[in-house]
């Protein structure tokens, strides 16, 4: 542990905030994860290669690193006692299945690294986002999915090596307990939706590219939208305000092994955009067109969840849709002009 880190720590046992690290602060769950600490009262430092797009981070303290890089790791979890790893080079679908290398390679030595570097600067507890993407592709045929249980994931086949890194970083994060001390624990996310999420540009998921889709067609009067396939394919979708107060009940539990975080109400792609046109309050007409669509069928089985934190994700899917396609209408209305 370096010198500073050392004087950090004394300050936290003299009854200072809680010092957490929130990495990723500059992207959509690692900023609301940052704002919703802050409220909590921790002392927070954001890291991150960019400043959150859409709003101030509200970080005590904001520092543009790139985690790929170990020294940065060093100096983000200097003087931290528990760190939220949100970091990622990632995105929907159309990124995830293009850009298998540059993933695999990103988000392996953000991973290692920032592990490694709590761990050398004592940090006690380390919270990972893994995501329903490590489960078996051979699990995930049919549109009319059994849910996925947290068992589920072995034999591991996951299908993209976005899934892949993240399955690796569940088993790193769970040696490190074992063999460090530092208690893990680790989430894996369905589909987490909300506001001052990325909407345009290629990295967006399905549930902001469709209120764009729609925002758009509804200003300029074309009906017509396309979705990627026939639109069958399912999954489930979790509102954000959801998934950081689930997040923070796992960290604080004693809870060490993955969890499922996100809702159990499976909706074919067809079905959300037919939610969000309704929401719109305009007429759609739905053009299929050739694209990525990932695994045929998703969805969470919450038991576990229930189990083992007395609470699951309660915010409906038409409440979670209003707030941000009321959100991304006003960003598509200010884009047109
Ligand atoms: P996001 O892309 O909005 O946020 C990730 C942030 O990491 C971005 O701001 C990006 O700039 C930052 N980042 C990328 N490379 C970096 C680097 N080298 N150094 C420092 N920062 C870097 O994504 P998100 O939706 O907020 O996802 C957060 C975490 O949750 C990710 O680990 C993601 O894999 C995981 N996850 C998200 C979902 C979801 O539905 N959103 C589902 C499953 C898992």
């Amino acid at each position: 542990m370096t010198e500073r880190a050392k004087l950090c720590k004394g300050k936290i046992m003299a009854g200072a905030k809680k010092r957490v690290l929130v990495t990723g602060a500059g992207g959509f769950i690692g900023h609301h994860m940052a704002s919703y600490l802050v409220d909590k009262g921790y002392w927070v430092r954001g890291v991150d290669i960019k400043e959150p797009e859409f709003e101030k981070s509200r970080a005590d303290e904001f520092a543009l690193l790139d985690l790929r890089r170990w020294e940065n790791c060093l100096k983000a979890t200097e003087g931290i006692e528990e760190v939220y790893a949100f970091a990622a080079d990632m995105g929907g679908m159309g990124f995830i299945s293009g850009n298998h290398a540059q993933i695999l390679h990103n988000n392996s030595l953000i991973n290692i690294h920032t592990l490694d570097a709590a761990r050398e600067n004592g940090a006690k507890r380390y919270f990972y986002t893994s995501s329903a993407c490590i489960y078996p592709e051979y699990k995930q045929t049919d549109a009319n999915v059994t849910p996925l249980k947290e068992d589920d994931a072995y034999p591991a086949m996951p299908q993209d090596a976005y899934g892949w890194e993240k399955l690796v970083t569940e088993r790193l994060c769970t040696h490190y307990r074992e063999d460090y001390g530092l208690e893990t624990r680790i989430v894996r996310f369905h589909n987490i939706f909300g506001p001052r999420g990325t909407w345009d540009g290629g990295r967006e998921k399905a549930p902001a590219a469709l209120c764009r889709k729609i925002a758009t067609a509804k200003l300029t009067k074309n009906p017509v939208i396309e979705i990627w396939g026939d639109g069958e394919q399912t999954r489930s979708f979790c509102y954000i305000d959801d998934c950081v107060i689930g997040i923070y009940k796992l960290m604080r539990s004693d809870f060490h092994d993955p969890l499922n975080l996100g809702q159990d109400r499976m909706v074919s792609i067809n079905e959300l955009a037919a939610m969000i046109a309704k929401i719109a309050g305009f007429e759609i007409k739905i053009k299929h067109i050739e694209g990525p669509q990932g695994v045929r069928g998703r969805n969470s089985d919450n038991t576990l969840l229930r189990k083992t934190l007395k609470w699951e994700p309660a915010i409906s899917l038409e409440e979670g849709l209003m707030k941000t396609y009321g959100w991304i209408e006003e960003q598509v209305r200010e884009q047109l002009g």
